[in-house]
């Protein structure tokens, strides 16, 4: 099997693993307890909090766990929303978040927000001068994310963030796509909450945290206990918890190096589909993009088609977000960067870890070339496409 959806979920690392084990069957006390027994669990907790806010330069008591990225996101903008209605009720967020960011901006505007939904150039970049337009007197938030999950650009956080602080707003990014696999500083960016989730890089599923900066006023989400400073309810999931700690700690300790071997692999990946492969392109921007993504369209090309096809010899790919696949609309990320509909269907999303190899990518890359071959030679639309080129 050869595994290119890491943007989807990663492999648990070994380390990890074996860093979780003894909170299961050993050290299962509740961290919370008074007894000594729950000290290691408590202990533990406490490690994983100070490695998770190590990698993105926060203090340990600005990180909140919780149940994932799509936790985090809707908490972030919900109670952010919420803890500024009285001052203005005017959102801002970008045509390419996360559904869990878009359907719960969808969610506000039903319940009496506005939203402003910024347009993105067709690298798939937040138009800055859109944003500088876009902000009122009552905008209380601007929510964009680090990097996009389907085509792998990544946004111009350090500007967004100058524009959020000298007008007094919010900045929520949604970081789950970044986190672990690009630097990302939240002073340096002026970010005040950050969405993360320990499946992207290699921790468990279920578990991720939202960074809220010291001072930053926000609701409960979850209400119930006092755990986490009463602002996230229930019962810490040790386990989850000390994977994504160990998680956190192993991408600082190896970033550079990963970032380098992808970024070498990709762009060998994004040369040989190019040039071996006729209308072919490469969707989102060639350089500002995650060292591990490439998203090509392949004119004439289901993209549904080639996943069934490659998955025949054991190539796991995507054709946008997991979330959108089974259902027959184009990725939303893919219109908003100009794709008219019938090339934004043709798109194949490759999402490599450090552990891809040069062979994988080889087999990968011969395989795309038979099966879009096949498919182009019983396509109607592509015989008629080459006869009218014949005829120029
Ligand atoms: C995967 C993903 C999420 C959702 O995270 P979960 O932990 O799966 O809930 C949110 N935002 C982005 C950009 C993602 O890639």
């Amino acid at each position: 099997m050869i595994y290119l959806d890491n943007a989807a979920t990663t492999r648990v690392s070994a380390e990890v693993f074996e860093a979780m084990k003894p909170y299961f069957c050993e050290q299962y006390a509740n961290p919370s307890a008074i007894y000594s027994f729950a000290g290691s669990a408590a202990k533990a907790v406490d490690e994983a909090r100070r490695q998770s806010a190590a990698l993105i330069g926060a203090q340990p008591n600005e990180i909140y766990f919780t149940a994932g990225g799509s936790e985090s996101d809707n908490w972030a903008v919900k109670a952010a929303a919420e803890a500024s209605a009285a001052k203005g009720k005017h959102l801002i967020t970008s045509v390419i978040e996360h559904h869990a960011v878009l359907h719960t901006f969808e969610y506000l505007e039903k319940h009496g927000f506005e939203v402003t939904y910024l347009p993105v150039d067709e690298d798939g970049i937040v138009k800055l001068d859109a944003l500088e337009a876009a902000i009122r007197k009552d905008t209380t938030l601007i929510s964009v994310m680090a990097a996009n999950n389907e085509i792998g650009t990544i946004q111009p956080l350090k500007e967004i963030g100058a524009l959020a602080k000298k007008n007094g707003i919010l900045f929520h990014t949604d970081a789950v796509q970044a986190y672990g696999h690009i630097p990302l500083d939240v002073d340096a960016l002026n970010i005040d909450l950050m969405s993360v989730s320990g499946h992207k890089f290699h921790g468990p599923k279920g578990i991720g945290f939202l960074y809220i900066r010291k001072g930053v006023r926000l609701g409960a989400f979850i209400h119930g206990g006092a755990q986490e400073r009463a602002r996230r309810a229930g019962t810490h999931n040790t386990p989850g918890i000390v994977g994504l700690g160990t998680a956190a700690a192993l991408a600082a300790a190896q970033m550079k190096e990963n970032i380098e071997k992808e970024t070498k692999l990709r762009d060998y990946l994004i040369k040989r589909v190019l040039e071996e492969i006729p209308y072919s392109r490469l969707n989102g921007h060639r350089v500002n993009r995650l060292p591990n993504n490439a998203n090509f369209c392949f004119r004439f090309i289901e993209g549904e088609s080639l996943l069934i096809l490659l998955d025949q010899k054991g190539i796991c790919a995507s054709s946008g977000s997991a979330c959108t696949s089974g259902s027959l609309d184009p990725s939303h990320v893919l219109l908003a960067i100009g794709l008219p509909h019938e090339i934004a269907h043709g798109s194949l999303r490759l999402t490599l870890s450090e552990e891809t190899t040069q062979e994988e990518i080889d087999v990968t890359v011969e395989a795309i070339k038979n099966i879009v071959e096949r498919l182009r030679a019983m396509s109607p639309l592509y015989e008629d496409f080459v006869k009218a080129q014949k005829q120029d």
